[in-house]
Order: C-alpha cells, then sequence, then structure tokens
C-alpha cells in the first residue's frame, strides 16, 4: 500500500449534501425516479427514458428488447477496444459478439473493416462508443448500414453532456445510454440511463424494465455508504486508502456477464438532482483542464486525440498514445502512475479476454492501443503542479 497524495484517475465528486439530498429522494421514493426521468427526455429532447442500476444493465436490456423484435438476429458489432462491460452485457443477454478493430487515430472503428461485416442476415446491432467521450461517427454507421432490422445503439456511457456538431450525444443512435457509475461524467456511484425515440424499442424495454427487482434497503444502506466513503476519500490526500480496500473495486476493469440488474433506486436520483448543473461546472473544469493538456502536448511533439479546434473538448480522461509498449512500462517502472492518476485504458482488446475463447488473434490496432494507451486525469483535484509533475514524467520517458 502506498500512502501519500494520490490523484484518482477521474472523478465526479459527490458531496455529503449531495447524499443528504439523495436520503431525502430515497424517502420520497418513486416519484423522484419520475422526476429525474422527465428531466432527462426534457433536456435530451427524446420520448423514452428508463432509469437502471449500471451502464451495463442499461445495455443488457436494449439487447434484450431488441432480440424480441428481430428474434432471427443475433449479432452485435462492437469496438474491439472497449470497456468490458459491453461484452459482458452482449453474453448476458445470450447474444452473439462480432468484434471490429478500431482506428488508432480516432478510437472510433476501423471503417473498412466495419463494412465488411456488415453483410451477416444475423446481424441484430452496432455499438459505436464515444470512448472517453470523443465523438465516434455514427453519420457514417448509418450510411453503412442497409437493412432497416439492424439497430445503432449509441455507448454513450462516458460521454454524458458531450455534444457532436451541436447534437447532444446520446441522441445520435436508435437507441442509446449512459452511466452513472464511479469515474464518468457524472456520478450517483451507480447507475445507467437509456433513451430512445422509438416506439417500438421503447415498448419492449418498458417489458424488461417492468420485471426487474428493486434494490433492497440493505443494498441501498451498502449505496449510502459507498457514496460517504467516496465523497470523503476522492480527495488527493485521502485517495491512497480507498485505493486500498478490495470491495471497492477501485481501477478495476472485469469480464463478468453474472452483474446485478434492477431498477435504479429513489436514493440514487435524489442523488443526482441539479444534475444540470453539476454536469456543467463538472464540463467547465474538464474543459480547462483538457486546453492545458493540449497545449502542453503541443509543446512537447506529442500527438494527442484533441483536435486543436475540436467542437467538443470535452473528455472524462485525457488519452494520449506513447510510441510502444516499452515506453509504458519504463512509465510503470518510475512507479509515479498511481499518484499521478495516470491509468493504462482497459488490460487487452476483447479478444483476448479468456472466457470469450478467442484462440487467435486478429485485432492487431485494438491490442496495440491497450498496450500503448495511457490517459492523463482532467478533474478538478488536478493541479499546476501535478501537470508539471506528469509533463515532466512525459518527457522523461520520450528521452530515454
Ligand atoms: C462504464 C462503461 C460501460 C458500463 O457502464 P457501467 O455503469 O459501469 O456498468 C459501458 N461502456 C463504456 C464505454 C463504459 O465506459
Amino acid at each position: 500500500m502506498r500512502i501519500g497524495r494520490t490523484l484518482p484517475p477521474a472523478a465526479a465528486p459527490i458531496s455529503l449534501r449531495d447524499i443528504w439530498v439523495g436520503i431525502k429522494g430515497l424517502l420520497r421514493g418513486q416519484s423522484e425516479i419520475k422526476r429525474f426521468e422527465s428531466e432527462l427526455r426534457d433536456y435530451f429532447k427524446v420520448d423514452y427514458c428508463f432509469l437502471v442500476s449500471s451502464g451495463t444493465a442499461s445495455l443488457t436490456l436494449i439487447l434484450r428488447a431488441l432480440h424480441d423484435l428481430f428474434p432471427e438476429r443475433d449479432e452485435v458489432i462492437i469496438p474491439a477496444f472497449t470497456c468490458y462491460s459491453v461484452p459482458s452485457a452482449i453474453v448476458r443477454a445470450g447474444l452473439r459478439i462480432s468484434l471490429c478493430d478500431v482506428d488508432p487515430d480516432t478510437l472510433d472503428f476501423d471503417f473498412e473493416r466495419l463494412s465488411t461485416l456488415l453483410s451477416s442476415t444475423r446481424l441484430l446491432a452496432i455499438i459505436p462508443t464515444h470512448l472517453f467521450a470523443l465523438p465516434a461517427d455514427i453519420e457514417r454507421v448509418r450510411q453503412l448500414i442497409k437493412s432497416p432490422e439492424v439497430t445503432i445503439i449509441e455507448d454513450a456511457a462516458q460521454a454524458m453532456g458531450g455534444k457532436r456538431n451541436d447534437r447532444l450525444m446520446g441522441t445520435l443512435g436508435d437507441v442509446s445510454f449512459f452511466s452513472l457509475g464511479r469515474g464518468k461524467a457524472l456520478s450517483t456511484v451507480e447507475g445507467g440511463i437509456v433513451l430512445s425515440n422509438r416506439d417500438d424499442i421503447a415498448a419492449k424495454i418498458r417489458h424488461h424494465v417492468g420485471s426487474l427487482s428493486a434494490y433492497r434497503l440493505h443494498e441501498v444502506i451498502h449505496l449510502i455508504l459507498k457514496a460517504v466513503l467516496l465523497s470523503v476519500f476522492v480527495r488527493p490526500s485521502l485517495f491512497w486508502f480507498p485505493k486500498s480496500l478490495p470491495f471497492l473495486k477501485l481501477g478495476e476493469t472485469l469480464f463478468n456477464p453474472t452483474f446485478k440488474m434492477k431498477g435504479m433506486s429513489s436514493f440514487q436520483a435524489g442523488l443526482a438532482r441539479e444534475w444540470k448543473s453539476k454536469l456543467d461546472a463538472l464540463r467547465t473544469i474538464r474543459r480547462w483542464q483538457i486546453k492545458s493538456w493540449v497545449s502542453m502536448m503541443k509543446r512537447m511533439g506529442l500527438i494527442s486525440y484533441v483536435r486543436e479546434n475540436a467542437s467538443s473538448p470535452d473528455l472524462i480522461r485525457f488519452p494520449i498514445k506513447l510510441r510502444d509498449r516499452s515506453q509504458v512500462q519504463k512509465l510503470y517502472s518510475e512507479g509515479k502512475l498511481e499518484s499521478l492518476g495516470i491509468m493504462p485504458v482497459y488490460p487487452d482488446s476483447i479478444d483476448g479476454i479468456p472466457e470469450l475463447g478467442h484462440r487467435i488473434r486478429s485485432f492487431p490496432q485494438a491490442r496495440n492501443l491497450a498496450e500503448t494507451l495511457i490517459t492523463l486525469p482532467v478533474h478538478g483535484f488536478v493541479t499546476e503542479r501535478d501537470r508539471q509533475s506528469i509533463a515532466a514524467l512525459i518527457a522523461h520517458i520520450e528521452e530515454k
């Protein structure tokens, strides 16, 4: 265990006051959930909104709904470099994963590869993903799809509040979801939001949401305790402590199709009160941090994924790609990664998950990203001094 100033890699802090508001929400019950749903529908200008226990649960419900609508279709295309929760949800829904390699310059699909995967008559859905909130090109996916029975599920788990070409992410696909987990744009400890304008999809999702169980009292108490721990220990002077508590599972990426699926609790909906102003405030801080990173990258001659005049430099972590794997290993060996909130992204490409049984590795770009991509923190706890330490560390690695 390492004790001392430790930056979290990402943070949308929960305050003790938020928790108090959450407890009042808990007492209001169902009406608190209805309020949050209707605020989300208004803000995103969508017809349907469903609130559940996580982004992964959201995706699972979407997939089940789509499979109800198109039972002869069962393949789901996802980027070979994405969150392990995505294949977990596909397996949980009983469907088949079809992987597409990613473009290392955009972190979006490699569109040449994608077009070769689209002819399958069993294709049910494609999941473009706004990784770190970098906007994925959903219009381009739409142009490639030939059958009206193939659905675009927008993975906006990391992109709540961000925009692409003046349109809010989460409103670009046929159906979309956000995560309210830790380390996302906004957090209620855990939680998931499904949005759609499609009557047919929403009717099926409603059916599945109706059969979910509610959080039980001890589970809500567990959530409240977790919220208190996170609110107290997210600050850099104390973050070393929760990092050392295994049950909080900080920074772990796991393939696990047995996650819980529940309707959102009124405590979580209460925690999310004032989410619009909170989201705005958090985004303002992040934008400012991102600007500093972009100019620093430019000074150091490093390439970042944020284009100089991008309409929405609004990321939850700042990705940079190092030259090769040995550089990342050098970074590790300096031993300062943890304290500076620098994180590798995912441990491997999706075909490297042993449970999925891929014997041949055929997604070289995704695999290379897993080895060379790291992220820098962009939240409000990062100081000028932290930024200089991080820059010095990266410059040192580049020299070696
Ligand atoms: C976090 C995340 C998910 C899953 O959301 P949870 O709320 O953690 O279940 C799905 N996709 C992406 C890209 C994510 O980052």
